[in-house]
């Protein structure tokens, strides 16, 4: 789908693109719009908008191999891996992605909760 942004980057169209890592079936690059150094997109090459459209389970192991070397390039060990599927859940980019993003010592002031955070109101326990 040349529309699609991360189609193109796959297909290699778009020079700016940092790849990470590929694989026969997905490729990791860095997000143009960081929330912290480090933070990735793990995207299938098939484009499809939700998680339920991949044929398969691998996307997980391409991500913790991607993980691995991205803690080593980018000097993290905590880190949350999201999908936003669906316009109400915050997705913009209707090719399917998974975020990996890096946490460090003090990026926030207190961590608790991490991806329940997308309901700040409710990402503490307490
Ligand atoms: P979503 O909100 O759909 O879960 O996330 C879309 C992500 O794609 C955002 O974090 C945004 O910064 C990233 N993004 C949007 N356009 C581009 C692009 O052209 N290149 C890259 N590398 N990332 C993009
Ligand atoms: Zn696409």
């Amino acid at each position: 789908m040349s529309n699609c942004i991360f189609c193109r980057i796959i297909e290699g169209e778009e020079e700016e693109a940092d790849v990470i890592k590929r694989s026969e079936d997905f490729v990791a690059f860095l997000d143009v719009n960081p929330v912290t150094r480090g933070h990735t997109l793990i995207v299938p090459r098939t484009h499809v908008e939700r998680p339920a459209e991949i044929a398969d389970t691998e996307i997980f192991d391409f991500a913790i191999q991607t993980v691995n070397e991205l803690q080593e390039k980018f000097d993290f060990q905590d880190y949350n891996l999201g999908i936003n599927s669906g316009e109400k859940a915050g997705q913009t980019v209707d090719h399917m992605h998974l975020h990996v993003i890096p946490r460090r010592e003090g990026d926030i002031e207190n961590p608790e909760g991490g991806v329940r955070g997308v309901i700040p109101e409710e990402r503490r326990y307490t």
